[in-house]
């Protein structure tokens, strides 16, 4: 049956990860009988919409999920799945698509890694789940109300605290890592169990929240809300200063409608946001720039001097059922250390341990020590007025360079890493690894949020466009630090902040001057 777009709605929602299902979420919630037609350019992978694929038992089922949220170019799967020309460099994971071209201009660093999913659920649907809160400089000064935005996106992504507490030898790693690093720190920024989205079912089966624990029974329910997946955005349409709808490209079915809309709020994620804010001739000098990636080191430890564990012995679940649930520590981050330590538990060694036995589950650490960017304007990503990517959308460009300061902030997380893996246990490896920018995926800032419209923002406190009232851009490009840690939480708690002031504005019928701010 032909699907029918509606010519008017009252919210469009561009995008379906975690950010632009925590908007129709809260509107379900906080706005009853406002119409919302939430546009996705990717396909629906199964139900319920937005699933995480590790939720999908069945293997041939997942692959051809990750395979379809590959665009237009997937890999998952093939033969040719590894053709790129240097695999270390361009890191191509399975569910994400990497740019083909235009990731690195001459002389420069760039993202070469950066990559996207396309599909309901975004990378939602194929993220780890990290959910650690930001700390110190990491925060955004001029919200004061972060702490509980923060609560409310714990709620909605499902974060658990201490998911995985029984899983074997955490209590080891946590205990050395603590006694290393916490001396001097805050009480909030000590060493600690990684805070994750994931629950148990009832069957005691692992869920990991995509986006269908964010849009929740709330948004499932709501009459007024529709999902169109394969809904290409291509623009949106503004008229006297005004969001007035979107233009959208029907790729299930073709042709393009035009959906009228009194709010427009775009999460396409840090690359495609300032894209389609560009296609629609929205381009604040702020579009595109301080875009920052999280370098990253990696390095691998085996745990030294290891009684066996009593969680180890009487873990009731047994080694072959703690796949996937090895502990996940964190060092979070300070000004003082300013890294964003990760620190994984793996069930086997990634790495065959040469005379050795399979290792018991939980004493191969993999660390990950994730930096902040040193900001510039110049780190951007830009879009062509001539040239279209492989969706028909302004052709991106990324231009991006680790400064010297970057440098001596890597080899400071070298230093770093190693100092966290000698209190752990034997190296696996001579020396810490370094990522290629873009690795982290957790690329952010291209349409940042400001206090002030004074160029160096896109978007005010409520994550609305300056000078283009309605319209609303989300995700990790709105957030205005250079947070080390974990992205999605704190773009999720922005997103619950646009939310609720549109869903106030809705309401009370406010006009676009009294926004809250
Ligand atoms: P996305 O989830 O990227 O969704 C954007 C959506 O917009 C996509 O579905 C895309 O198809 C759609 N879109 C784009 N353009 C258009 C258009 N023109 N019209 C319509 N739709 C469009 N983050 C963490 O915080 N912790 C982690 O542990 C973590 N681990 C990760 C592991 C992996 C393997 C991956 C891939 C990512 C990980 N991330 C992690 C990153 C995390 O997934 C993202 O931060 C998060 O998904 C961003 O949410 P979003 O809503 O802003 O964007």
């Amino acid at each position: 049956m032909a699907r029918t777009f509606p010519n008017e709605v009252d919210v469009v929602i561009v995008g379906s990860g975690p950010t632009g299902a925590a908007y129709a979420r809260v509107l379900s919630e906080r706005s009853p009988g406002t119409r919302i037609a939430l546009f996705e350019a990717g396909p629906l992978l199964a139900e319920p919409p937005g699933v995480h694929v590790k939720n999908i038992d069945d293997d041939g089922a997942r692959l051809e999920a990750q395979r379809r949220s590959e665009g237009l170019r997937p890999h998952t799967t093939r033969a040719e799945a590894r053709t790129y020309a240097d695999p270390m460099k361009r890191v191509v994971r399975s569910g994400t698509q990497v740019l083909p071209d235009g990731y690195q201009q001459p002389g420069e660093d760039g993202l070469p890694a950066a990559a996207m999913s396309t599909n309901v659920g975004g990378m939602g649907a194929h993220w780890t789940g990290a959910c650690p809160r930001p700390g110190e400089s990491e925060r955004v000064a001029f919200l004061p109300d972060l702490e509980e935005l923060l609560d409310d996106a714990d709620r909605l992504l499902g974060v658990d605290r201490n998911p995985f507490a029984g899983a074997p030898y955490s209590d080891v790693v946590r205990a050395r890592l603590g006694a290393e690093f916490d001396p001097g720190r805050a009480a909030d920024r000590t060493v600690r169990p990684m805070p994750l989205a994931v629950h148990r079912r009832e069957d005691g089966a692992l869920v990991w929240s995509g986006s269908d624990i964010v849009f929740g029974d709330a948004t499932r329910a709501n009459p007024d809300f529709t999902l169109f997946p394969e809904a290409l955005v291509r623009r949106v349409i503004v008229e006297d200063g005004r969001a007035a709808g979107v233009v959208v490209e029907d790729r299930a079915e073709g042709g393009e409608h035009e959906v009228r809309a009194r709010f427009v709020v775009v999460a396409a994620d840090a690359l495609r946001t300032p894209q389609v804010l560009f296609a629609s001739g929205v381009r604040p000098p702020a579009l595109g720039r301080y875009l920052n990636d999280q370098p990253q080191v990696v390095f691998a430890v085996r745990l030294r001097d290891l009684s066996p564990s009593p969680v180890a012995e009487q873990d009731p679940r047994g080694r072959s059922e703690i796949v996937g649930e090895g502990g996940v520590s964190w060092v979070p981050y300070t000004d003082a250390e300013p890294f964003h330590g990760q620190v994984m538990q793996l069930d086997a060694s990634p790495i065959p341990l040469v005379g050795d036995d399979e290792p018991e589950p939980g004493t191969i650490v993999g660390l990950g020590w994730f930096c902040a960017k040193d900001l510039r304007a110049d780190d951007r990503v830009e879009f062509s007025d001539e040239e279209t990517d492989e969706f028909g959308m302004p052709k991106p460009a990324v231009h991006y360079v680790l400064t010297n300061r970057d440098r001596r902030t890597i080899e400071r997380a070298r230093a770093e890493i190693k100092r966290a893996a000698s209190v752990l246990g034997e190296f696996i490896g001579d020396e810490p690894l370094e990522l290629s920018p873009g690795a982290s995926l957790h690329y952010q800032g291209s349409a940042r949020m400001g206090e002030t419209d004074d160029g160096t923002s896109v978007c005010g406190p409520t994550s609305e466009v300056w000078g283009v009232d309605g319209l609303y851009v989300a995700g990790n490009c709105v957030i205005p630090t250079p947070i080390a840690c974990n992205p999605t939480l704190t773009s999720v708690a922005l997103a619950v902040r646009g939310a609720r002031a549109i869903a106030e504005r809705i309401g009370a019928r406010v006009p676009a001057s009294a926004d809250v701010a």
